[in-house]
């Protein structure tokens, strides 16, 4: 079958896209591989109507609101294979089947890329945090650590005195100036400057940590930024631009979420608009867990897109981007060609 459009990525952005297209009356199909980047969260927060739910709770409600359009598909797998048509699209799945669409868009999301710490990948989404914005309000008082695993930690050290106590892990990684440093112990903040060993997880939270030198430090939380990657090498294949960035590669996107090839639009996690600021020489920071690229608390709090909730920022550029005008007016274009 020949789609109007096809959404590769069922989770919050591809959903909120498939809300509006089904609503538009297009052909659509979902395809969704179920790995939902925050599936190892018991809760999800900051994301509004939805606040304290369990992120399978929300996706499956949305999953239900978008499955009462007619004219939507749902398809589960994995798509291994994108390329141009003469019709648009052509998608090809891991069992061999291809589908076609005129349209095509990527909700592919990002996966973290978590190092190979003992304790740390059994403690992620638990005691192991990637974003205070999210998960912090709930450890707030708390013994609260921030593990750098990429130089823009320093932010989140920054930050997170906010919320509580904070220890901060600069891990080898993070080399502080003179002025970083008085910085964070204007904030409060307890620098520690050994090499963490290990997590210490304690069923569904955290124990604290072991240093190389076998000291272990008691934390009830652990928050920690790591470098992302796109999920899906879809984009790739089609040619779409892709810009490195200090959390990781993300696609480049017009400001109505077209990438640089036509016909092909972007929603969710793994996306950037292209006139967004460059900062840092350059390189753009996008909000993973980090917050907001800044370590003034009044202008972090001030900066409603640099901070969380990334659920609703996946939410929002799919609303926006989508809005029945302009939907119409994108679909109904002929493909134009590189
Ligand atoms: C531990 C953790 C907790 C979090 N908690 C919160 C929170 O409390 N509040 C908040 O606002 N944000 C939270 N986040 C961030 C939130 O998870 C993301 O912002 C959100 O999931 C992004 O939605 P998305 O639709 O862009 O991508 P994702 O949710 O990552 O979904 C991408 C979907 O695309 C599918 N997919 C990828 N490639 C393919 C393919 N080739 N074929 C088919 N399907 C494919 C995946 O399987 C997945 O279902 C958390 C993140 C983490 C890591």
């Amino acid at each position: 079958m020949q789609y109007e459009v096809i959404i590769v990525g069922g989770s919050y952005a591809g959903l909120s896209a498939g809300l509006a297209l089904g609503r538009a009356r297009k052909r659509t199909l979902i395809i969704d591989a179920g790995q939902r980047r925050n599936r190892f969260a018991h809760e999800a927060h900051g994301f509004l109507g939805q606040d304290g739910r369990a992120p399978e709770a929300i996706a499956a409600a949305g999953r239900a609101e978008v499955a009462a359009y007619p004219t939507v598909t749902f398809l589960d797998g994995t798509a291994v294979s994108a390329a141009q048509s003469e019709d648009g699209f052509v998608i090809g799945m891991e069992d061999g089947t291809t589908h076609t669409a005129a349209r095509l868009i990527l909700a592919t999301g990002v996966t973290d890329d978590l190092p190979d710490l003992p304790g740390l990948r059994e403690g992620w989404g638990k005691g192991v945090l990637h974003c205070p914005y999210c998960h912090g309000y709930e450890v707030a008082d708390r013994r609260l650590g921030v593990l750098a695993l990429v130089p823009f930690a320093i932010h989140q050290a920054n930050m997170l005195p906010d919320w509580g106590p904070t220890t901060f892990f600069t891990n080898g990684v993070v080399a502080l100036t003179a002025n970083e440093r008085a910085a964070l112990e204007r904030r409060g903040v307890v620098i520690e400057e050994t090499p963490v060993a290990e997590v210490l997880n304690a069923g569904d939270g955290l124990a604290g940590v072991r240093m190389t030198d076998g000291r272990t430090i008691a934390l009830d939380a652990l928050f920690t930024g790591v470098p992302t990657r796109l999920t899906s090498p879809l984009a790739e294949q089609l040619g779409c631009a892709i810009d490195d960035t200090l959390a990781g590669p993300i696609l480049r996107v017009e400001a109505m979420g077209q990438t640089t090839v036509p016909g092909v639009y972007a929603a969710g996690d793994g996306h950037e608009h292209d006139e967004e600021p460059p900062r840092r020489g350059g390189e753009r920071l996008r909000c993973r867990g980090d917050g907001p690229p800044i370590a003034d608390p009044a202008r972090a709090l001030s900066n409603a897109s640099g901070a969380a909730p990334h659920m609703a920022m996946a939410n929002f550029p799919s609303l926006l981007t989508w809005d029945a005008v302009g939907l119409k007016a994108r679909l109904k274009a002929p493909p134009r060609t590189l």
